[in-house]
């Protein structure tokens, strides 16, 4: 087959890597469309950073994807998707209609801080580059008080992050030496951090935070916040704060909630090797796909894993255009979790074993601090210089 549409809706960590990989793959043989909203690559692990203040400029964690993907011979549609349709591969932005021969649907979560009431209004959006600025700015004043780090709903984007910001946050606290009089509050649906990691992992971060006297509050689902009285209202019981950073409920997208790809998860089943959703060619990667596991757990939000999705797409594509080797996504995944103190944990292991993901945890080390932050400047590196 010559002259196909390969139409990847998306340029974030899995559209991109989609992207990319299939003009590497099949080269100009075919027409590689991306579509997003943004021009820009904006590092989301960076938030962590600007929550501690060590990274403040946005252009420093951004990369134009407009020149890259020109580079790459790829052509970058700038709008906004505003209908899918999965039967005829057919979508809608605000000032065209593309029809293609295969789908890639990479558009990510989207943040609603509204679907709690008073939210918006209450906390920090620690999970967008300027409410976890402008948090960042605000650690730097508190010297009495409470700070509640508040996870809305699951599932979330990278499950470790609500932890690290913590983490962070009571390292901000201790070297500003008002860490005493301080308390520090996480608020949490989870039972546990970071449940499909397993319990070593989410044992491991229970113990951080005690040894730091950060208080764990789990099971707590929150009904409404009350901005004017800083009380946040849960299921089973309620909590004071002065300051409140917050992780905000996610859904998908709503062309992709309206086109039908959606299932009682409110998320998009997929063919956990091959990524293909129930319409032939059309698939869906990165935090809208959900993957359900052994154990009856969901394959966690996560960048590499986006990144390792899109590469067995694009593969898989390649392959029925009669180029290259077909692929499967294993669920091989890893993460790097920082505890502050220039120390990062990391969990490594393949979350598809039976019956549940065999996760092997490195403890805490400077090594695997460095490993975490080294990975984050490379891969916005390399796209910078490759604009
Ligand atoms: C604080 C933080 C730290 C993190 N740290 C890590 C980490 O250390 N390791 C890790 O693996 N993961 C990490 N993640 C998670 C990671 O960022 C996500 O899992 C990953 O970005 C998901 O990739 P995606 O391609 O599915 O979606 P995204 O990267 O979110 O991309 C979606 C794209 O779709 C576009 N879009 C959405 N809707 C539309 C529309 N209607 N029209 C046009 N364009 C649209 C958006 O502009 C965006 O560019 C972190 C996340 C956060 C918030």
């Amino acid at each position: 087959m010559r002259d196909a549409t390969i139409l990847v809706l998306g340029g974030g960590v899995g559209g991109l890597t989609t992207a990319s990989e299939l003009a590497r793959v099949v080269g100009s043989k075919h027409r590689i469309v991306l579509v997003d909203r943004r021009a820009e690559f904006h590092e989301c692990v960076n938030n962590l950073w600007a929550i501690s203040g060590d990274v403040t400029d946005y252009k420093a964690v951004c990369a134009d994807i407009s020149t890259l993907l020109g580079k790459l011979g790829i052509d970058f549609v700038r709008d906004e998707v505003r209908r899918i349709d999965p039967t005829s591969k057919t979508i809608e932005t605000d000032s065209e209609t593309i029809k293609a021969d295969y789908l890639v649907i990479a558009l990510g979560a989207k943040l609603v801080p509204g679907l709690v009431p008073g939210l918006p209004e209450a906390g920090y959006n620690i999970y967008e580059w300027e409410g976890a600025l402008s948090f960042g700015r605000r650690l730097k004043e508190i010297d009495r008080g409470k700070i509640g780090v508040l996870i809305a709903r699951t599932p979330f984007k990278c499950p470790a992050a609500p932890y690290e910001a913590t983490f962070l946050i009571e390292e901000v606290l201790r070297k500003r030496g008002v860490r005493e009089k301080v308390d520090l509050e996480v608020y949490t649906p989870e039972w546990q951090p970071m449940l499909s990691a397993g319990d070593e992992v989410g044992s491991m971060l229970m113990e951080e935070m005690s040894k730091r006297g950060i208080g764990y509050n789990t099971e707590r689902m929150v009904l409404k916040v009350n901005p004017h009285k800083n009380e946040i209202l849960f299921e089973v019981d309620e909590a004071e704060y002065d300051v409140l950073a917050v992780v905000p409920p996610h859904v998908a997208p709503n062309p992709v909630r309206e086109c039908g790809l959606t299932d009682s998860t409110g998320w998009v089943p997929v063919h956990p090797n091959t990524l293909e959703t129930r319409y032939r060619g059309v698939y869906t990667i990165g935090d809208l796909a959900s993957i359900k596991l052994h154990n009856g757990l969901f394959l966690p939000m996560a960048g590499v894993f986006a990144m390792a999705e899109g590469i067995t797409v694009a593969r898989n594509i390649a392959h029925q255009l009669g180029e290259g080797a077909g692929a499967e996504f294993g669920g091989d995944g890893f993460c790097y979790i920082e505890l502050g103190g220039g120390l990062a944990a990391m969990g490594q292991g393949n979350f598809y074993a039976r019956p549940a993901p065999k996760i092997t945890l490195r403890p805490p080390s400077k090594e695997n601090w460095l490993a975490k932050h080294e990975l984050a400047s490379t891969v916005i590196n390399s796209l910078k210089t490759q604009n």
